[in-house]
């Protein structure tokens, strides 16, 4: 980090700080100029969040030179991490992976037909929420237990990996046991005991940016489960509340490479969620996909208009087959596969 000193700042006031960095375990290196001093400080900046350097007599801003995330960082590993979910299916790797399905499992014989038709355009993973995050309480809540059964049951029979999410750290073991993916919506991603709970188990989760957080945030939250132990985490960009209205949320397509750049996670996106709008997603989902997303997650509905949450942004399977067509052709221009 670096401490810059307010030009008034005295030798004894310079010295007390001296001291007090040296106590910390850090290495300080005196700079002065002839209007300023400046101290630049080796060593782990952590101690920085105990003891704020800016109260110090004399001291004007301390500026830290690393990111507040260690594990989750471009640093710590250069490498691009590659999240294995179920056989052969890896995210981060060269094949975009592409996750369909309706916002929730209603009922099993609706999650098949979805589900098939999503296998039979191109779609490895199979989403649908048993817990839902609804804005209104008397609106439907999902079926809980009942409903990751159905998943995991479809997804055994025709071969696609699960996803779901998981609202409460309470229900880790019961959603691990059924699903393969845990996923942490917009609304928990900063429910830290719930971070705290997936970090201890091995599962892959994937992490949702926050209605309203920033990456820096997001990849803070990615840091809690890393720092349990927990590496397979998957950031999913899923659009972030602006002033505009027409759509539901605006998808930040620059979250994408910018996480590519801060940190070695893969990214999917969520154009669905984004959107609000069906129509929008096919040019969401595109756009994702040309700036470097891993996958994308897709909201997929038979009958929408009967969909008990989110039928104005579910693609009927019709569309959803012709949105993989089209990514098809443009996983290739990218040097990717699909
Ligand atoms: C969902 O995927 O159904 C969902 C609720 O998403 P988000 O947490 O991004 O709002
Ligand atoms: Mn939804």
């Amino acid at each position: 980090m670096i401490i810059v000193l307010r030009p008034e700042a005295s030798e004894e006031q310079i010295n007390h700080l001296v001291e007090k960095v040296k106590k910390l375990g850090l290495t300080p290196h005196i700079s002065k100029g002839t209007e300023r001093t400046i101290i630049g400080v080796i060593g782990p900046e952590d101690v920085l969040r105990v003891t704020p350097l800016e109260v110090f007599p004399g001291v004007e801003r301390v500026i830290p030179v690393l990111a507040p995330y260690r594990l989750v960082s471009r640093e710590f590993q250069r490498k691009d991490s590659v999240v294995e979910v179920g056989k052969g299916v890896r995210i981060g790797d060269k094949k975009v992976v592409v996750m369909a399905g309706p916002c929730a499992v209603e009922n099993i014989d609706t999650l098949y037909e979805i589900a098939k038709e999503a296998k039979k355009a191109g779609a490895v993973v199979l989403r649908g929420g048993a817990f839902k995050p609804r804005t209104s309480p008397y609106a439907f809540q999902g079926l809980g237990e009942e409903g990751l059964k159905h998943l995991a049951q479809v997804g055994k029979d025709l071969g696609l990996v699960t996803i779901s999410e998981i609202m409460d750290p309470r229900d880790v073991e019961l959603v691990a046991a059924h699903v393969d993916i845990l996923q942490i919506g917009a609304r928990n991603m900063q429910n830290f005991n719930l971070l705290k709970e997936v970090g201890l188990t091995k599962k892959p989760v994937v992490l949702k940016r926050g209605l309203s957080s920033t990456i820096k945030e997001l990849l803070m939250s990615a840091e809690y489960i890393l720092a349990g132990g927990n590496f397979n985490v998957i950031l999913c960009e899923r659009g972030i509340r602006t002033f505009e209205e027409f759509t539901r949320n605006t998808l930040d397509v620059s979250a994408i490479p910018s996480v590519k750049m801060l940190s070695h996670l893969p990214i999917i996106a969520d154009p669905s969620h984004a959107a609000g709008k069906w129509g929008l997603v096919p040019p969401l989902a595109k756009a994702a996909v040309a700036a470097g997303a891993d996958g994308l997650i897709i909201e997929v509905h038979s009958h929408p208009e009967d969909a008990l949450s989110d039928g104005a942004q579910s693609l009927l399977p019709s569309n959803f087959s012709n949105l993989m067509q089209e990514l098809r052709i443009l996983v290739k221009a990218i040097g990717r596969e699909i």
